[in-house]
């Protein structure tokens, strides 16, 4: 029960944050956020990336030059469990090797004297009670220190690099207003610990460049980093992205089309995922990206035809409900008998739905009998297009990953094509999501 409460909190405190910051709503706040949405495109004026050069082949461009970015800087996750600062391996011992000189953890001597962290080794010596260096096993926002270290290192080291940087989109004066505490430690870290000659706007600024800019990938050890790529930060967000990035090993990050690109058609990526409803996915982009979407299918109350984030009626179970947006509140409303239901209601049902899933309390043995009958039920809920049936049968493929009986691969056969079905609505193309959602 601690789990659901503390799940159920958390997304309740996702979604006041979502409220305080502004969501859809049918007022003047709405429009003001809109506005705030486009402008991201119109700030990049001449910068914007020409994508008229941009070759599109059968749907895909060409892997060329043009569509790899190369990263400018590369860095831990800013909170993160314990990694070594050269190769980003994980570091598990608990009485785990730190570099002799700033004292953070490595994960060995070699490691320590990589000529990667040289320069930021030399700064962070200026702390001389290490009071920024995690000391134990864990997840640490400390890591957060050491991205924005290596960014403010370029001023001297990569002047053009530090140009590219300084002119992404920032939310540094955002931050530095809200006092937000992390934002303030790193500007006192820098400043008054390290004694960087740097301005604390710049301090400001490059923290909000990185939270709104860099992209998480998966380095060579198999931990997640995150990149900040002079190109990709073009792409503006859209809940149905035509574009996907893969990142390489090396770091590179290639931009796909996954559908055929019209010259002049706006390029997006999706910066939340497409597989999350839509309080989710606005409360994840207003909460790291200070906007609130009005991409095609979040304007669409039926998401472009998916009903994705939308229930059956409890009342008339042959209607799918419909939401729309009042009073800055997401409400879905059923057409046949007009009853409603608030966003809240609909959270706490997914919530005790995904706890049943989690609790094993649907799939039970896991047989393919006990399976098809759970997700028939949630099916007669929800809808086989909605969110919950795609978690469901992802929980279902997994539970069957070893079950190889005839009717297991039936009921996997027909998991799969319904929820490339889903994926056709919600990500059409060929996309690395949709191959590794099957795969799950
Ligand atoms: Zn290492
Ligand atoms: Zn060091
Ligand atoms: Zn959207
Ligand atoms: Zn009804």
């Amino acid at each position: 029960m601690g789990d659901k409460n503390q799940k159920t909190k958390k997304i309740r405190e996702n979604r006041s944050k979502w409220e305080k910051m502004g969501k859809i709503g049918a007022n003047g706040r709405k429009y003001e956020k809109m506005g705030e949405s486009r402008s991201k495109w119109e700030n990049i004026g001449e910068n914007r990336v020409k994508w008229e050069n941009i070759e599109v082949n059968g749907g895909k461009w060409e892997n060329s030059g043009k569509n790899r970015d190369e990263p400018l800087v590369i860095g831990p996750l800013g909170t993160s469990d314990l990694v070594c600062l050269s190769c980003y391996s994980p570091i598990l011992e608990e009485d785990f090797f730190k570099c002799p000189d700033c004292f953070w953890p490595m994960c060995s001597m070699s490691c320590a004297l990589d000529e990667s962290h040289a320069v930021e080794c030399s700064w962070l010596e200026e702390d001389k009670t290490h009071c920024g260096a995690p000391t134990c096993l864990g997840e640490t926002p400390r890591y957060d220190l050491i991205f924005i270290l290596r960014c403010l290192i370029l001023k001297e080291r990569n002047p053009k690099a530090w140009r590219i940087m300084f002119e992404m989109a920032s939310h540094g004066n955002r931050l530095k207003e809200s006092n937000e505490p992390h934002q303030v430690a790193a500007v006192r870290y820098f400043k008054d610990i390290c004694k960087m000659h740097i301005g604390e706007d710049e301090i400001h600024h490059i923290r909000g460049v990185v939270l709104a800019n860099a992209i998480e990938i998966r380095s060579k050890m198999g931990t997640i980093i995150k990149v900040l790529y002079p190109t990709v930060r073009f792409l503006n967000h859209s809940c149905i992205p035509n574009v996907h990035l893969t990142s390489t090993p090396e770091g590179h990050m290639e931009m796909r089309a996954a559908i055929d690109i019209n010259k002049g058609d706006e390029l997006a990526i999706s910066y939340t995922g497409t597989d999350s409803p839509v309080w989710e996915r606005q409360s994840c982009l207003v909460e790291n990206h200070f906007f609130t979407c009005m991409c095609k299918r979040c304007r669409d109350p039926t998401e472009l035809g998916s009903y994705f984030s939308s229930p059956r009626c409890p009342i008339c179970p042959s209607v799918i409900m419909h939401y729309f947006v009042q009073e800055e509140n997401i409400t879905w409303r059923c057409s046949k008998c007009h009853s409603e239901s608030s966003v809240d209601e609909i959270i706490q049902e997914i919530h005790d739905w995904t706890f049943r899933l989690e609790m094993n309390d649907l799939f039970g043995t896991g047989s393919p009998s006990k399976i098809s009958h759970a997700l028939a039920v949630i099916e007669q809920r929800f809808h086989i297009k909605h969110y919950m049936w795609l978690r469901a049968s992802q929980k279902a493929l997994q539970k069957l990953q070893y079950n190889n009986s005839f009717s297991a691969l039936k009921l996997k056969r027909y998991i799969w094509e319904k929820i490339n079905d889903i994926f056709d609505y919600i990500e059409p193309g060929i996309t690395r999501r949709k191959g590794k959602s099957i795969l799950l």
